[in-house]
């Protein structure tokens, strides 16, 4: 067994709490209930979980940021925003596993002195809303939250910007007000959602919260490596036989989980590219295909972690279009409000969309390049980065695959 969230995933009516119960759900949090919080925080800390959305920072840590004794109210968003492409692990959990997610959710909120949570979730994730909202109605009716437990559990409907996964811009959507980043400092901790101390966490994140407090740090750390702790989904797509979502240890060699449960590459086909985190990751060519799948591997791999959003790409797949598809995305969703992102995603854009159509200049690439330079740790939030840090590397890496469109 080396599944931690998915442990459970494939047994029928888990979205039912009294199956829920019956496989162990709620025993965490009732433990938790006799806890104090910094104890939660402690195990949470020790166990070495990061967080799943992207940045990886700890999660322990992260909890330790919120004042103790503050008299204003705090309060825990849980990030179910997922937008980046290539990933789709925590719709799958809040679909099959909601009483997981709401466990874990309780016990972040008892961790952190929060009396409520708002489940910040992606506007065109119907089925896992719905999921969310019956498994809430099912806890509350058995008192797992509410008065006796003294941690309420609400859901906001997001209206589908990626923007919004960012954690400033998620807080000021639920306020009401147009997901925008925020300056930062100050930091959510100190002054996020109407000013309230605030910890933002992901989906995935939250649902390892409960069987790492049933179970305890060590357990946790018998999967992946002293930095990388733990286990992640991967969501695999692209060129391979089986597509889909994986939990598997940190550290897991790449070519083993394309091999392994995707089952290798449609029509025996060679690898030509691996996004290894998402989109907004930079690409690995075939020959780092033994990279280790853990925050520091794929980082010395020349990429990013990220989300866990492997996207495989064949021999035949044309580079160029990929760049294209990718910068168009995050031009598009860009929320206008620096310059660097908005004007540069769009030109980046632009030049490639006119490469592709056999009307590229001699000069592009050094352009494209030179865009890149400057929004790269020039855009106000990570947005601006998250469209050139894929694309310089696409470039460089397949630099004669756009030399001979142009
Ligand atoms: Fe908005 Fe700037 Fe962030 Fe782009 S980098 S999403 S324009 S704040």
């Amino acid at each position: 067994m080396n599944e931690v969230i998915f442990q459970y995933r494939d047994v029928p009516n888990m979205t039912d709490i009294n199956v829920a119960r019956e496989h162990g759900a709620y025993s965490a949090w009732k433990k938790s209930l006799d806890m104090q919080p910094d104890e939660i925080t402690e195990i949470v800390k020790a166990s070495g979980l990061r967080g799943r959305g992207g940045a990886g920072f700890p999660t322990g840590l992260k909890w330790t940021f919120m004042p103790k004794d503050d008299p204003r109210p705090s309060f825990l968003c849980c990030n179910a925003d997922e937008s980046e492409p290539g990933t789709f692990k925590d719709r799958e959990i809040m679909l099959k596993l909601p009483h997981l997610l709401i466990e874990g959710i309780a016990i972040a909120c008892r961790a952190i002195r929060a009396k409520k949570c708002f489940i910040y979730i992606r506007g065109e994730f119907v089925q896992p809303l719905l999921s969310i909202v019956a498994a809430l109605k099912q806890a509350y009716a058995a008192d797992l939250l509410g008065e006796k437990t003294g941690v309420d559990i609400e859901v906001y409907r997001g209206a589908g910007a990626y923007i919004c996964g960012e954690e400033t811009a998620l807080m000021d959507s639920l306020q009401g007000d147009r997901g925008h980043p925020r300056e930062k400092p100050p930091f959510p901790a100190q002054r996020g959602v109407w000013g309230m101390p605030t910890t933002v966490n992901n989906v995935e994140t939250l649902a390892s919260v409960g069987p790492i407090i049933a179970n305890g740090a060590e357990w946790y750390r018998q999967w992946g490596t002293e930095k990388s702790a733990g286990t992640k989904i991967f969501c695999l797509s692209g060129h391979v036989n089986k597509p889909g979502n994986f939990e598997l240890p940190l550290g897991t060699p790449l070519r083993d989980i394309i091999y392994g449960p995707g089952m290798g590459v449609r029509n025996n086909k060679k690898i030509k590219a691996v996004i290894p985190g998402g989109s907004s990751t930079q690409v690995l060519d075939e020959s780092k295909l033994d990279t280790p799948m853990d925050y520091e591997g794929v980082m010395e791999a020349g990429s990013m972690l990220g989300s866990g959003g492997i996207i495989v790409m064949d021999e035949d797949t044309d580079m160029v279009k990929v760049t294209q598809r990718i910068a168009e995305f995050y031009a598009h969703e860009s929320c206008g409000k620096c310059t660097p992102c908005l004007e540069g995603t769009w030109w980046i854009s632009n030049i490639l969309a006119r490469i592709n159509d056999g009307n590229g200049k001699k000069d592009d690439l050094d352009l494209i390049l030179d865009l890149c330079d400057n929004i790269e740790g020039r855009s106000y939030c990570l947005l601006g980065d998250a469209c050139a840090m894929p694309v310089r590397s696409l470039v460089q890496t397949f630099r004669s695959e756009f030399e001979s469109k142009i």
